[in-house]
């Protein structure tokens, strides 16, 4: 099961079918679901299509290993490259367990952006909340601030694409609680529509793993 889309804005109209896969052009980087298995059989069914010409991919080796910070634990990860039959692009499939760029989990980093924006806490406070570094969470509070008025705006139109009969999104407080309760109105929406994934996965998969990247951010374009 996988989705298709072009980023946004156009990815609002870009559905090619029901799932899971997003992509970033130019980056050649997907999103894929966390479990191996099931991307090496989606792989091998011919159902995850190439972001650049829509073509199918097929297995072409791994991505190097990388080991990320989960919650209580390390999590190693090898992402799947694959290569498409038509066009013979290369492109990575990322598990959306990872922000990218970032060694610590999509559902640590949510965790820490969550809890400063319902407890207004600063850095330090959601750091040992976290138990990371407070540099690098005040890193990750900083870039969020930067994007959360285009995120929730972001959010918010995932939200009503998926259920157009979402209810609108309460104002939070700030543009950062706001962004972190779109976030969660457009997770929810999109498991009820194709099937339930963690609320911060989701954050990964409708940014293309870019929600606190630097460059690569045209999921923020317009
Ligand atoms: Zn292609």
């Amino acid at each position: 099961m996988f989705l298709f889309a072009q980023g946004p804005p156009r990815a609002l109209l870009g559905w090619r079918c029901e799932g899971v896969l997003w992509l970033m052009p130019e980056a050649s980087v997907l999103i894929v679901e966390s479990d191996p298995d099931r991307v090496e059989a989606d792989l091998a069914a011919g159902s995850v299509s190439c972001p650049s010409c829509e073509g199918v991919l097929r297995r072409w080796g791994f991505a190097r290993w990388r080991t990320l910070r989960g919650r209580d634990r390390s999590v190693a990860v090898r992402p799947r490259r694959a290569r498409c039959r038509s066009c013979r692009s290369t492109h990575v499939l990322l598990p959306d367990v990872l922000l990218v760029r970032r060694v610590d989990t999509a559902e640590v980093i949510g965790a820490a952006l969550a809890y400063a924006a319902t407890s207004g806490a600063g850095h330090r406070r959601v750091a040992q909340r976290v138990g990371r570094p407070s540099s690098t969470v005040r890193d990750w509070l900083a870039r969020f601030r930067d994007v959360a008025l285009r995120a929730a705006a972001h959010f918010a139109a995932w939200a009503n694409h998926f259920d157009p009969m979402v209810a609108p999104i309460l104002p939070a407080g700030s543009p950062f609680a706001d962004a972190v309760e779109a976030v969660g109105v457009a997770a929810r929406a999109a498991s009820l529509r194709l099937g339930s994934r963690p609320v911060w996965s989701w954050a990964s998969v409708l940014t293309v793993g870019a929600l606190l990247s630097n460059t690569n951010s045209n999921w923020l374009a317009s």
